[in-house]
């Protein structure tokens, strides 16, 4: 059995020596307790209140997207993404099979199907090349839309993941979809802060969903954001996600099926104060990366995981890549016993009950990375700010 005493004790000592070297905690070292007052001390703490509106500026701001639209969790977020491009039950999404369940269950609640397709070993995303040959051998267009020759059914949308906070290719993923008439929408819940060819993950589809769940790089506690090139489409996500209500001084009048999705101002608060250290805390995460890349260089058998070409990624989460399945349990055996918490990658979709007769290519990548990615503690550090 390889004995990864070294890293461990290196793991401990980048992040202080602490008893429990936990895998990501969140930071609060702004603003957010004097916003989360301002909402106590106005009672502006749901439905109304000015951070909501001011936390969707600035992340258009940040991002570069036309409009931001806040709800109450990444899987929402996904949810509403994947209706407002018109998926709709029987219909089929590409998606990957190497992800959080949230990008499965969000397309499940409308009724449609996944279809898993491998992810590229330099980003651990949606591999383009992949997508175009599933789509030459089982696509083809008809009247404008693009169906599953096998099953008949509509190939509706394509859902790439930038795991980890790496960007996958998403150019190449965007020209392939505009070629089979395939809405983008991406799963850009890990990968705030994160760039490809300096464009910020989740602005290059037809709407990108972000996550702020406590896990991530920053949190409102629990929410979700949209993000929009098209005015019209947001302002439709709005209306969707606030119950459908036509806007009246007193009547209540909703013209369609509408979600209790608004995120509440207390949320929005801490969302506004977390912003302002987004960059920061990136850094942080960068400069622990940085520090993994030059130890892991001198450590046989265990490869981190770097930042593909062209991305500037928010390094979420850092990842190892360990020779085998075997070394993936010694490995996560070790260090959990000596308090260091470290945890696979997720087991795969097409592994769990709800989804195991979905459609997939093979999975050659997919499976070698199951196989190998351990997630070390990647927490930012109050030191580096
Ligand atoms: C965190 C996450 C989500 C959604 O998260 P919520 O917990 O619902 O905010 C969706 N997809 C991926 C890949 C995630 O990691």
């Amino acid at each position: 059995m390889a004995d990864y005493s070294r890293t461990i004790a290196f793991i401990k000592e980048l992040y202080g020596n602490q008893d429990f070297t936990p895998l990501s905690v969140p930071q609060f070292l702004g603003n957010e307790k004097k916003y989360l007052e301002e909402c106590i001390d106005t009672t502006f703490v749901s439905s109304v209140g000015k951070f909501v509106d001011r936390f969707e500026e600035e992340m258009a701001r940040y991002t570069g997207a036309k409009k931001a639209v806040v709800c109450v969790s990444g899987t929402n977020a996904l949810h509403m993404s994947l209706i407002l491009s018109g998926v709709e039950r029987e219909d089929e999404v590409l998606t990957q099979a190497l992800t959080f369940i949230a990008t499965c269950n969000a397309l499940s609640y409308i009724g449609a199907h996944p279809v898993f397709v491998d992810v590229d070993k330099e980003t651990m995303g949606l591999s383009p090349a992949a997508v175009k040959d599933w789509l030459a051998k089982n696509g083809e267009i008809r009247e404008g839309q693009c169906y599953n020759k096998n099953t008949g059914r509509r190939v509706k949308a394509c859902v790439p993941m930038h795991t980890f906070g790496h960007p996958v290719r998403i150019d190449e993923l965007l020209a392939i979809c505009e070629e089979y008439h395939i809405e983008l929408v991406e799963d850009a819940a890990e990968s705030i802060g994160s760039r490809y060819k300096g464009k910020h993950t989740g602005t290059f589809g037809k709407v990108g969903a972000i996550s702020f769940n406590g896990n991530k790089t920053i949190t409102t506690g629990g929410g979700g954001m949209m993000l929009f090139n098209d005015e019209a489409l947001a302002a439709h996500a709005k209306h969707i996600t606030t119950q459908a209500k036509i806007p009246h001084r007193w009547e209540f009048r909703h013209d369609e099926i509408g979600y209790n999705y608004r995120m509440p101002n207390i949320n929005a608060a801490l969302g506004c104060a977390q912003l302002e250290n987004l960059d920061k805390y990136v850094a942080s995460k960068r400069k622990v990366a940085a520090e993994y890349i030059e130890f892991f260089k001198h450590v046989d058998g265990v490869d981190f995981f770097v930042e593909p070409e062209n991305a500037f990624s928010n390094y979420w989460l850092s990842a190892v890549v360990l020779a085998d399945k075997k070394a993936q349990l010694d490995f996560l055996q070790q260090s959990n016993d000596n308090k260091v918490m470290t945890r696979p990658i997720w087991e795969l979709m097409n592994r769990l009950p709800m989804f195991e007769n979905c459609e997939n290519d093979g999975l050659k990548n997919t499976i070698w990375f199951a196989d190998r990615v351990v997630n070390i503690p990647s927490s930012v550090r109050p030191e580096d700010l």
